[in-house]
């Protein structure tokens, strides 16, 4: 059975606990947002994802969306369950108020975020593309256009879609062919096909905002001239109204591995109507302010589906019996013991519960840092924690997906057989959650990112906004009564990680290709280290609490031991992964082709 309880203790830990020290309330616009409120807030997702959105995962699996002649229908029970989530006003918690938004923090929104994906991933991503769409237009739009986008995709009555992929041009948008010609009235007329585009059709709202990515007849070759453009659905009236139909069609939705109930489109646009987003040739910048946002989202579904797969496999964990515990019978009137006495199956559950919390817990980081870059008003501040967020993008993006897939994959191995066949519902999260590294950049475009842009950018300004608070942390707490020695073993590893980006930054300089061969790694080094610093920092603050914490102390004492998994058996993976850095390309690039 998929088992799901919002993980709420854990989120207010995250929220209020470990990164309290800059308040939300202290941000501008934020001063309602009590300590109180944002528990009630979580507690009311967490009911949503619970009641409205769990009940519809598997149902919706099973049965898909349908298409029929251009048109699209979402599972049983999809429009009420959107219909609930809109009148709930969950499609425009992050956005401006301005626009009929509730102005949340991002650091809020995002485990809100989590646990709608746990609770039903295909749902979830008709409102995360929302968001990019939304972005896209805030930073970018002219008035007009914000006033007249914005309050709609807020309200969820339109949705948004980010239509960048053609057959030809996946993770190479700079081939796209798609072309835009200019009109005399100042609008465009938008013709080619679009592969892949998710929510690119559906029966939940009355307009679809496509964000098509395109070339005018004058666009140099390649990223830089490429523009985006606004094309809706239904042409609004002037009253913000749905109007005529568009030229844009559905020509049919993909057959696939997973979140089937979320409508993969291929969309025709033939002379479409279209508005031009920000400048002409200037598409590239638009689209990242879409994708950023779309990319953490996305690092959400990681900790959303590694979530709900470890509360199944813990759930089944207690009830299945087979063997006796190594160490002697512990339910000796019964055949066997649950199998949560063996080691491996505890390997197998703490693993996912290091995985979970710490995502959680660096998410929330990143969150908060987002929160600053938007809303301080001290210029410092915002520089430094946007370029915080801009390294960190692509490790929550391909870290978060990598372990939130791996982590449902041990679910799965929890279940034994039983978890492969559909029964219990378990495979469906591997299913579900094998996209996230596929999509918004494949992990290794993200692993590229990182080492290519990230580490080099503003002279390793951006690389020190990270190191610099984790060598403070550990000169201040290498010789701690309790915890220097996990503090001392953590060193190691954050040298590791000093050492690849030396070697990389070198290689890579006389050798892009060395840089590209270690980048996977590197971003997997990287990832594993920031969340040592995470949990180092956990542990440090659940051994203060947790001599005062009463009834809590359970907590505390779990966070704790579940740190010490962390860096006992996870961390140590850092020094073979500098060790495989190290190597360099030559295993892979001297390999003959013809051989392959
Ligand atoms: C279910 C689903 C939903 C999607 N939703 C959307 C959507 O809403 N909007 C949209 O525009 N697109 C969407 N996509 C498309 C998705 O973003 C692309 O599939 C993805 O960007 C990869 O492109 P590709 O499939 O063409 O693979 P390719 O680009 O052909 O890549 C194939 C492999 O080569 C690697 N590779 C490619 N180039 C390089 C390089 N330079 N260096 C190293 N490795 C490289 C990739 O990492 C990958 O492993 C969706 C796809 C799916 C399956």
């Amino acid at each position: 059975m998929q088992t799901y309880k919002a993980p709420l203790r854990d989120m207010r830990f995250v929220l209020h606990e470990l990164h309290g020290d800059t308040k939300i309330t202290d941000l501008p616009g934020c001063a309602d947002f009590t300590p109180e409120l944002i528990d009630s807030i979580l507690e009311e997702a967490g009911k949503v994802a619970e009641e409205v959105l769990l009940p519809l995962n598997a149902s919706g699996d099973e049965e898909g969306c349908h298409y029929e002649n251009g048109v699209v229908r979402t599972p049983k029970g999809f429009r009420d369950a959107y219909r609930t989530f809109r009148e709930g006003g969950w499609t425009g918690i992050a956005c401006d108020p301005q626009y009929g938004g509730q102005g949340l923090a991002q650091s809020v929104a995002m485990p809100v975020f989590e646990m709608f994906n746990s609770a039903n991933m295909a749902f979830s991503i008709y409102a995360l593309l929302n968001n990019g769409a939304y972005e896209a237009i805030a930073a970018h739009g002219s008035d007009e256009q914000k006033n007249l986008y914005l309050p709609k995709l807020t309200e969820g009555a339109w949705t948004g879609t980010m239509c960048l992929t053609e057959e030809h041009s996946g993770s190479d948008v700079g081939i796209v062919r798609t072309k835009a010609v200019p009109q005399d009235d100042g609008t465009y007329r938008i013709s080619g096909t679009k592969l892949f585009i998710s929510g690119g059709e559906h029966d939940l709202a009355e307009n679809i905002v496509h964000l098509v990515l395109a070339r005018l007849p004058d666009a140099p070759a390649g990223v830089k001239g490429i523009s985006l453009f606004i094309v809706p659905k239904f042409l609004p009236t002037a009253g913000g109204g749905v109007g005529p139909r568009n030229g844009v069609v559905c020509a049919s939705i993909e057959h696939k591995m997973g979140i089937n109930a979320n409508a993969t489109a291929q969309l025709v646009f033939d002379d479409a109507t279209g508005w031009i987003l920000g400048r002409p040739h200037k598409g590239l910048s638009a689209m990242f302010a879409m994708m950023n946002a779309a990319r953490l989202g996305v690092g959400m579904q990681g900790i959303g589906i590694g979530e709900v797969a470890y509360q199944s496999a813990v759930a089944y964990a207690k009830d299945r019996i087979q063997g006796r515990a190594l160490s002697g019978a512990k339910d000796p009137s019964k055949p066997a013991d649950p199998i949560i006495v063996h080691p491996d199956v505890r390997r197998m559950l703490l693993t996912m519960r290091a995985y979970n919390e710490g995502c959680r817990a660096l998410g929330g980081w990143v969150s908060r840092m987002l929160d600053i870059a938007h809303r301080s008003p001290d210029p410092e501040r915002r520089e430094e924690a946007e370029d915080f967020v801009e390294l960190m993008t692509p490790i929550v993006k391909a870290l978060f997906t990598d372990l939130g897939l791996e982590t449902a994959n041990l679910g799965m191995q929890v279940y034994g057989g039983h978890g492969y066949v559909r029964d219990h519902g378990v495979e469906q999260f591997v299913r579900d959650g094998r996209i996230m590294l596929i999509y918004e950049g494949t992990n290794g475009i993200q692993a590229l990112d990182l080492v290519g842009r990230k580490l080099p950018a503003h002279a390793g300004r951006s690389l020190r906004r990270f190191f610099h608070p984790v060598a403070a942390f550990i000169e201040e707490n290498r010789n701690h009564p309790m915890l220097g020695e996990m503090v001392q073993g953590y060193e190691k590893a954050f040298g590791a990680l000093q050492l690849a980006t030396a070697h990389i930054a070198t290689k890579g300089l006389s050798d892009p290709e060395e840089a590209g061969a270690a980048a996977s790694e590197y971003l997997r080094l990287f990832g594993l280290v920031a969340l040592g610093y995470i949990w180092a920092r956990s542990a440090k603050l659940a051994q203060e609490k947790m001599t005062t914490a009463g009834s809590e102390a359970g907590f505390y004492q779990a966070k704790l031991q579940t740190a010490r998994f962390y860096f006992e058996r996870i961390l140590p993976q850092a020094g073979s992964l500098w060790f495989a850095i190290k190597s360099g390309k030559d295993a892979m690039m001297s390999f003959n082709d013809g051989a392959f």
